[in-house]
């Protein structure tokens, strides 16, 4: 029989969250053990923000979260904001600056973000044990017994932090929805957040034609609107606006973008015809898109000619195509591509100021595990951060 392993805290997962709670808890003078069945810590911080990892949002309040219970996230995210992130950056000199919409990236690589939170874990004498397994867990009179694949283990908190299904590659498992099943927990439906949509074959000519080709627009969806570029690309629609309006589209929904957000586009077109009869519709296109959109949409969606031989009805009908497109995507990218994960362990049986489970005490889920997901601009690390300190205050 190995010997059991005895600590106060073991900590399931050692991405964001899970690396965050771990020195935070060893702060206060808990052992803490930090496993995770990887080879390597933070894989997700790596390959985050392109490589540069946005790890904050300048501008961060509860709205920027999707969860069935909206007031959940905003204790947590109080308690630890993204002054007091900026402030440990600072501290650790990692120069950062704000891209846009107060999205801070790291100037260098997002490993300068990984080696922080691994300097303080080390500095509290957490180091995470990494390709290690969890088989079984169970719950005794103080606490919890884990089987893992380095032996048995014993404490009096665990704490869940295995993140979502995204990015499968990356490690990302269901292991954290079944713990909380074991537990009693209500799970709410997942699926995939910040995603690139998939589009039918009638989009597919103009998605491939156009790939490459970023456009700023007004993209909406069940009453939410996003005003950031679009991506055309050989898969369908991608870019910011569409990832953020992603986490807020059912299957079989039409997306309305707008192409031209910034033009009251039905007396822009009644302008052009008053000044400009003979101009065709390809041409006045070409001066608000690039020539190569202007060319398709002009020819596939419209009829071009010169804006005199239009009536009031036809204007109007390309004035509705332009500012609310409607596209119905087939699908998304799914977990493969998805940079989130929606639904999850459903809040209402946590508690919003521990993160303790209301169903076994001594068990904490943070980050993305719980049904608490972020807009897409840095604001899923704020949770992970924030979550993950407000656990760390009572393991
Ligand atoms: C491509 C991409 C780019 C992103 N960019 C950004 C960004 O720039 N800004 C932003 O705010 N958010 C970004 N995100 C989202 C962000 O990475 C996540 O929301 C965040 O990492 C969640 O933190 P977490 O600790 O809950 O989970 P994770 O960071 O995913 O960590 C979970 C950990 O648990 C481990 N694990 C999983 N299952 C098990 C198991 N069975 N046993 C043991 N260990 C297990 C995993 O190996 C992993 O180390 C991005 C996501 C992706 C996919």
């Amino acid at each position: 029989m190995q010997e059991v392993r005895d600590t106060d805290v073991v900590i399931v997962g050692a991405g964001a969250a899970g690396l965050m709670c771990a020195f935070m808890a060893a702060q206060r003078g808990r052992r803490v053990l930090l496993v995770d069945h990887a080879n390597k810590a933070g894989k997700k911080i790596l390959m985050s923000g392109g490589g540069n990892c946005n790890f904050t949002n300048l501008y961060t309040e509860p709205a920027n979260f999707l969860s069935q219970n909206p007031h959940f996230c905003k204790s947590a995210l109080a308690r630890y904001t993204q002054w007091d992130f900026i402030a440990l950056v600072n501290k650790h000199d990692i120069p950062h600056h704000e891209k846009k919409l107060g999205q801070l990236f790291c100037d260098n690589k997002s490993i300068d973000i990984l080696r922080m939170l691994l300097a303080e874990c080390a500095e509290v004498g957490v180091t995470p044990m990494l390709e290690t397994s969890v088989e079984t867990i169970e719950k005794t009179e103080a606490g919890y017994l884990l089987a893992t694949s380095a032996g048995p283990m014993r404490c009096q908190s665990l704490v869940i932090a295995t993140g979502g299904l995204s990015i499968p590659t990356m490690g990302a498992t269901g292991f954290g929805y079944q713990v909380a099943r074991q537990f009693g927990h209500n799970l709410l439906p997942t699926r995939a957040g910040l995603v690139p949509f998939t589009i039918t074959d009638q989009l597919k000519d103009l998605c491939n034609e156009l790939s490459g080709t970023s456009v700023d627009c007004l993209v909406s969806c069940n009453g939410k609107s996003f005003r950031e570029n679009i991506l055309f690309t050989h898969r369908g629609l991608s870019g910011p606006a569409i990832l953020q309006i992603s986490s807020y589209w059912l299957p079989g929904q039409a997306v309305a973008i707008n192409l031209l957000p910034d033009l009251d586009v039905p007396a822009w077109l009644a302008q052009q015809r008053n000044d400009r009869p003979n101009a065709e519709l390809k041409t006045l296109l070409a001066e608000r898109f690039t020539k190569k959109m202007a060319t398709l949409i002009g020819e596939q969606w419209f009829v071009s000619k010169p804006t005199k031989q239009y009536t009031h009805a036809e204007l109007e009908q390309i004035a509705e195509r332009l500012s609310a497109w409607q596209v119905v995507p087939a699908g998304t990218e799914g977990y493969r591509t998805a940079e989130v994960t929606l639904g999850g362990v459903d809040t209402k049986e946590v508690s919003s100021k521990t993160m303790e489970s209301l169903k076994s005490p001594g068990l904490y889920f943070i980050g993305e595990v719980l049904d608490v997901s972020g807009h897409l601009g840095g604001f899923n690390f704020q949770w992970a951060w924030a979550s993950a300190h407000a656990a760390a205050q009572f393991v």
